[in-house]
């Protein structure tokens, strides 16, 4: 059994029965069967039954919410967005089954179609940082292609994904068509990865994990999401809103306690602006609300675990500490938002994801010095950009290699949108129309016409 915990306090939430790989095999052949079945179902009736599905997490909102908020930390208000989320992504595709048209090609001597064909069975892995809508993002599009789901929640945080579940079943989902297996990412995730029958993984966790199960699925030549790290850049121009760049940019980086790869943790300002950043930006973070994520208003709760804290404080250890928010004092892991100053790019704070609420600081001199400082990462996933001029900003979008860039705000996700990563922040994109093709194969068909 695995300990479930409340990482506001440290108490044991209760117990959960891991799933071991006789269960999981057992899972992936009748999650197979099912498949079968459920491509059959007519779209209109798919689209029916997911739509219901919504329904019924919209039902469930508040108690999604505050399942979350317990298991994962969340603020209540971070946690409502999350589960609304899930509801939204799950309506959205709902609209996909009736139209996943196909082409019909000009040829001679026939005629030539397409087909989007169903992959079979998906196993979908997710991390404890966003539990409900990343698993979302990859079960809604999935069955509304005619797939059948595996997911395996992370060993921290399963309590709303198995809650998921039995909102499937009362909405109506077929049997095994959307399964939660709770486990060990080493027992149930790995073997997704190597049973046969699972034919697509969508892996959203750790780059070194990621790059492992890509390994993994190149042996089947199985299909792949990946969505990784990151260590974004938040860049601010001289010319730049500087009040409202720097009243934002703690909650670009602090959301979550820092636990989101989207963070834009390194804050690049240009030199002649630098100091007046700073002055800005120091009362924004300490205004920031860090308390019992369960009350209205809580800006940002604790991290997920004792292990993320002590990993947390290795990298502030030592580094140049500008200013910090409050936390409270008293059990669950807690830890104060902190505003390092590097020295340079190759400060380790600066390099590496910390995965906690720790931002880094570095001047620039001009835009080209700009790119290059925010393009110096393995990684490429979010970024924001601060500028008044229209020009530069569209310049420096192109210039900088991220998947999800914003001007003069810090957004990173709308379900209407493609998400995802470019370098090692991952590979193939989440959201948006073009998801569903990424659960689906083309397929084309010539029918002679000649008699
Ligand atoms: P992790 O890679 O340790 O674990 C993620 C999931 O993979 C868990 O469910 C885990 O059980 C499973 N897993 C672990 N080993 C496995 C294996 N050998 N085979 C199959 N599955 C395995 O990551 P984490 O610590 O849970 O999450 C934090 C990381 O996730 C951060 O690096 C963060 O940037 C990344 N992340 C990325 C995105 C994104 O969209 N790009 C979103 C959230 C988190």
């Amino acid at each position: 059994m695995t300990e479930v915990v409340d990482p506001s306090t440290g108490e044991a939430l209760g117990w959960v029965e891991p799933t071991s790989v006789e269960e999981t095999d057992a899972a992936i052949g009748r999650a197979h069967a099912a498949f079968a079945r459920w491509r059959e179902v007519a779209p209109g009736e798919r689209a029916r039954v997911l739509r219901r599905f919504a329904a019924v997490v919209d039902a469930h909102l508040e108690e999604l919410a505050r399942l979350e908020v317990r298991n994962s930390g969340h603020t209540i208000g971070n946690a409502r967005w999350e589960a609304g989320n899930v509801r939204d992504v799950l309506d959205y595709y709902a609209g996909a089954p009736e139209r996943l048209t196909g082409r019909q090609i000009p040829v001679s001597g026939g005629l030539d179609v397409t087909f989007h064909e169903p992959l079979g069975v998906v196993g979908v892995i997710v991390p404890w940082n966003f539990p409900m809508p990343i698993a979302a993002w990859a079960f809604a599009p999935a069955l509304a292609a005619g797939n059948t789901v595996l997911l395996k929640p992370a060993e921290l945080t399963p309590l709303t994904a198995l809650r998921l579940a039995e909102l499937a079943r009362e909405a109506g989902l077929p049997d095994d068509v959307f399964t939660v297996l709770p486990g060990a990412g080493s027992v149930v995730g790995e073997r997704f990865v190597t049973h046969p029958a699972v034919r697509k993984v969508c892996f959203t966790g750790s780059t070194e994990v990621g790059a492992r199960i890509m390994a993994g699925c190149a042996a089947q030549v199985k299909r792949l999401t990946l969505e990784l790290g990151g260590k974004s850049a938040n860049l601010v121009f001289a010319d730049a809103d500087l009040e409202r760049a720097a009243a934002t940019a703690p909650y670009a980086v602090f959301d979550n306690a820092g636990q989101d790869c989207c963070a834009r943790s390194r804050i690049l300002v240009q030199r002649s602006v630098y100091d007046r950043f700073l002055e800005l930006l120091e009362p924004a973070v300490r205004a920031l609300r860090v308390e019992d994520p369960s009350r209205e208003g809580a800006e940002m709760g604790p991290l997920i675990s004792a292990a993320r804290r002590d990993r947390v404080a290795g990298y502030v250890d030592g580094a140049k500490v500008a200013f910090t928010g409050s936390r409270p004092d008293g059990p669950g892991f807690w830890y104060a938002p902190t505003v390092l100053l590097a020295d340079s790019p190759a400060d380790r704070h600066w390099r590496e994801e910390i995965f906690g609420p720790v931002v880094s600081v570095l001047p620039f001199d001009d835009e080209a010095d700009a790119i290059r400082l925010a393009n110096d990462t393995e990684y490429g996933l979010s970024g924001s950009i601060w500028t008044r001029d229209v020009g530069r900003a569209v310049r420096v979008a192109r210039g900088v290699e991220a998947g999800n860039l914003s001007v003069n705000s810090h957004s990173s996700v709308r379900y209407w949108t493609p998400f995802g990563g470019m370098k090692r922040s991952g590979l193939g994109r989440e959201l948006g129309p073009d998801a569903l093709h990424a659960f689906t194969d083309v397929k084309n068909v010539f029918i002679s016409t000649e008699e």
